[in-house]
């Protein structure tokens, strides 16, 4: 048996919302509340609150990152942000190949690949985002998508880069829709993810690394889902908007199963 003991990490991506003060009122509400939760807590500030929510985050437990970022260290690219100024603003970590990103703003896996190749390189620690729509669930083509997702996303990377990374499986047809997967089909594929990365990357790297799920995830259905054995944790979209149900899905071993 393996003895490994994968660290729970509970991340909110707040998407496009919050202002600097709603930000600021977030952190301090929550920090006081989770001061004593044993899991690891992340937060995906919009890139207009990064430092304050850094700020904010300083001699907390939480930890701030971005959605988001440039594969470039800079130049002429109108609108965007690169790694090293996420570094600098005081971000930890960056989310890459999120869904959103990939279907509204046209991210390939050969984009995600260079973002993630960039931020290991700067040692922003990514969090890469797959998943398959409903359509390609209901053809069974999941494993086929996650396993593409996976290859082009990763490619070239060391199995030492592989070990900083973080994945999250967001089926799409579970991301703002309160249809979150049920804790067997979400097990299944993380399962299948672990797999995949004992294969590719050896066993000591599948045994640690960190597969979160995310997709509707709410104060009610934490628990369940984390009690599955490949669910490291948590990446909550909507659920992380207030302090009360984020705080609730961080404090899920609390929460009545
Ligand atoms: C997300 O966008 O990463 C997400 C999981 O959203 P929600 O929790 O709202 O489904």
């Amino acid at each position: 048996m393996h003895l490994t003991q994968r660290r729970p990490l509970i991340v909110a991506n707040w998407k496009m919302h919050k202002t600097l003060a709603e930000a600021t009122h977030f952190i301090s509400e929550l920090a006081l509340r989770v001061a004593n939760s044993t899991v690891e807590i992340y937060i995906a500030s919009p890139y207009t609150a990064l430092h304050v929510v850094a700020n904010g985050c300083l001699s907390t437990k939480l930890i701030v990152g971005a959605q988001n970022m440039n594969e470039n260290d800079q130049g002429a690219f109108t609108g965007e942000i690169s790694g090293r100024m996420l570094l600098d603003a005081g971000a930890k970590f960056v989310i890459l190949g999120h869904s959103e990103r990939r279907s509204l703003y046209g991210e390939s896996n050969e984009l995600v690949n260079k973002k993630l190749k960039k931020a290991l390189e700067i040692n922003l620690k990514p969090i890469l985002c797959i998943g398959e729509t409903a359509e390609e669930r209901e053809r069974g083509d999941t494993v086929k998508i996650l396993t593409n997702q996976l290859r082009y996303s990763l490619l070239d990377l060391s199995p030492e880069e592989v070990f900083n990374l973080t994945l999250a499986y967001e089926p799409v047809w579970a991301i703002g829709t309160q249809q979150t997967a049920t804790p067997d089909v979400a097990q299944e594929v993380h399962a299948f993810c672990r797999e995949y990365f004992m294969q590719e990357y050896g066993a000591d790297i599948g045994h640690k690394i960190r597969i979160l799920y995310g997709g509707s995830v709410k104060p009610d259905n934490a628990a369940k889902l984390m009690e599955e054995k490949d669910i490291d944790g948590l990446l909550v979209g909507s659920a992380s908007l207030s302090a009360d149900s984020f705080e609730k899905i961080v404090n899920y071993s609390k929460v009545g199963k």
